[in-house]
């Protein structure tokens, strides 16, 4: 077991993969159903809204909204803003026309290395180690 501290609080915890300890990630999920009911009930707030009557920090709002978990009806201004035009979006990092640009120049990317990639497994199982067990025996002095 790694016992680590927590990045949010700072108290040490039992590291399960996540950098924050147990209790932040429970606050977390606090501040996210409080965001999301606030937001179903007032789907028109603007993000500074939501922050000041749910206590939660706009960074925070910020960040469930680009992991997805959160999304803000269409049409909503100033909540999420594309990472790489800049337009208004709902939810993610990126617009859809960005989206789908990005999609493209990953497949023409990923087949470009395709044969690079294959190699490079090649290398992997061509590599050979010696496992061989050296046993020893031990005499008993009697
Ligand atoms: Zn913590
Ligand atoms: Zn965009």
């Amino acid at each position: 077991m790694q016992v680590r501290n927590c990045i949010r609080c700072g108290k040490l915890f039992n590291y399960i993969g996540k950098p924050i300890c147990y209790e932040c990630i429970q606050q977390d999920e606090k501040d996210f159903e409080k965001v999301k009911e606030y937001i179903y009930d007032h789907p028109k707030a603007t993000i500074t809204e939501v922050s000041k009557q749910t206590g939660v920090s706009v960074k925070k709002i910020t960040k469930f909204l680009r992991e997805e978990r959160l999304e803000v009806v269409d049409g909503s201004v100033g909540w999420l803003t594309c990472e790489s035009c800049g337009a208004d979006i709902n939810t993610g990092r990126f617009c859809k026309e960005c989206t789908l640009k990005l999609k493209n120049n990953l497949s023409e990317f990923s087949s470009l290395n395709d044969d690079k990639d294959k190699e490079d497994i090649l290398d992997i199982k061509k590599t050979n180690y010696n496992s061989k067990m050296h046993l020893r025996h031990h005499l008993k002095r009697d």
